[in-house]
């Protein structure tokens, strides 16, 4: 069996940081070690991270141990994007890469970034110092970047496309090392970024309520991550369940499409009052339920006053009312126990005339 030659421990370790130290380039021997790298690296981070993650782990081992790579960054996002941002970066030159901005106008636009993210072929390029796209000379300057590689990432998911840029310090590195390498990564984080994208996508379509909008009660589970996220810092979460009062005489005065119409409208004016944190779902028919996040009980009562009053103050298509029942989540008590805790206080609003809210213990 072949194995690479180790470069002696000296040269491993000089810094590259300074323009005019460029070391000699063994292009095998930097593509060995860079394909072994990798091949360890994306193994043992496909295992236990996020996507992101394992594209960060996976650049910063190849930058790492090249030496030669100052920069690696990736983007990902629709075809037709105005403006490119690096969102995951690695390397000595990565301070430059989180202040990278790259807006479509008509330089750029036949710029190296653009053109690979229309395009399907790598495209590899010298950093001229004349070079009009963007602040590429500042860059050569501070870190000796001599060559580009922009290789684009393709997209399962339509009219998303992405982008996986390396920048080396040597002028002829892409020649002499070969694209390959390059265009194999690219093609393993188009894999992983294909995956993370479908299956948020398919969440989206499979937890969310067609009619208004909303969370449906298959997202539970991910309202209860949530909050058990939260309560690792011991702040309090409330449970609310919301249900709308005589509704079907709604449905059966004004028709079904009216009742429609009342269902998106208490939907939209409870999301507007509630903050991004707080999950609301369509629990069925005209039920909602609400997750308060980190709040006091008054808070929550408050709240709840608020949701109330917002439906009540609600004139069109038809004037409605909602009873509300509250109950707080406990860590020894599943969330499915809480919400029949919540259930219980609804059906005391309920009891007690409705266009009301009840809490209990
Ligand atoms: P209460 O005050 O006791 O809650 O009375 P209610 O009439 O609101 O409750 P009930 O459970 O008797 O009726 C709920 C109605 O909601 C019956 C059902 O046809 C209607 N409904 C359920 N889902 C939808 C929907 O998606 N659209 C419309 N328009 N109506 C729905
Ligand atoms: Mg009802
Ligand atoms: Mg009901």
């Amino acid at each position: 069996m072949w194995l690479p030659k180790r470069r002696p421990k000296a040269a491993a370790g000089r810094s590259l940081a300074t323009v005019g130290a460029v070391p000699p380039l063994d292009a095998s021997l930097e593509r060995c070690r860079i394909a072994e790298t990798l091949l360890a690296s994306s193994a043992r981070l496909l295992n236990v991270r996020s996507e992101l993650d394992v594209i960060k782990g996976v650049c910063e081992a190849m930058c790492s141990v090249s030496g030669h790579i100052c920069l690696a960054w990736t983007w990902f996002g629709p075809a037709t994007t105005q403006v490119i941002r690096p969102q995951v970066f690695a390397g000595r030159a990565q301070d430059y890469a989180a202040g990278i901005t790259i807006d479509r106008n008509l330089v750029t636009a036949m710029g190296p970034a653009y053109r690979t993210l229309q395009g399907k072929t790598p495209e590899a390029f010298r950093v001229a110092r004349w070079s009009p796209f963007g602040p590429w000379r500042e860059v050569a300057a501070q870190h000796g970047v001599r060559s580009v590689l922009a290789v684009p990432l393709e997209s399962t998911v339509a009219d998303m496309k992405g982008l996986f840029v390396i920048y080396a310090d040597h002028e002829r590195y892409f020649e002499e090392v070969g694209e390959g390498l390059f265009v194999a990564l690219g093609a393993l984080f188009s894999s992983v970024l294909n995956n993370s994208a479908e299956r948020a996508a398919l969440e989206q379509i499979v937890n969310q309520d067609a009619l208004t909008g909303l969370l449906n009660r298959r997202a539970l589970p991910i309202v209860e991550s949530r909050i058990a996220r939260k309560s690792l810092f011991d702040p309090r979460s409330f449970v609310l369940v919301i249900d709308l009062d005589h509704f079907k005489e709604i449905n059966d005065t004004h028709g079904h499409a009216v009742g429609d119409e009342v269902l998106r409208r208490a939907a939209s004016t409870m999301r507007a009052l509630l903050r991004r944190d707080d999950a609301v779902m369509r629990w069925g028919g005209e039920e909602f339920l609400v997750c308060l996040a980190d709040v006091s009980e008054e808070d929550a009562l408050k709240v709840a006053e608020k949701l109330r009053l917002s439906i009540q103050n609600m004139r069109e298509p038809t004037p409605v009312t909602a009873s509300i029942g509250i109950a707080e989540v406990m860590p020894q008590r599943a969330l499915a126990d809480t919400i029949e805790i919540a259930d219980q206080a609804l059906f005391e609003a309920k009891q007690s005339g409705r266009n009301r809210v009840c809490l209990r213990a």
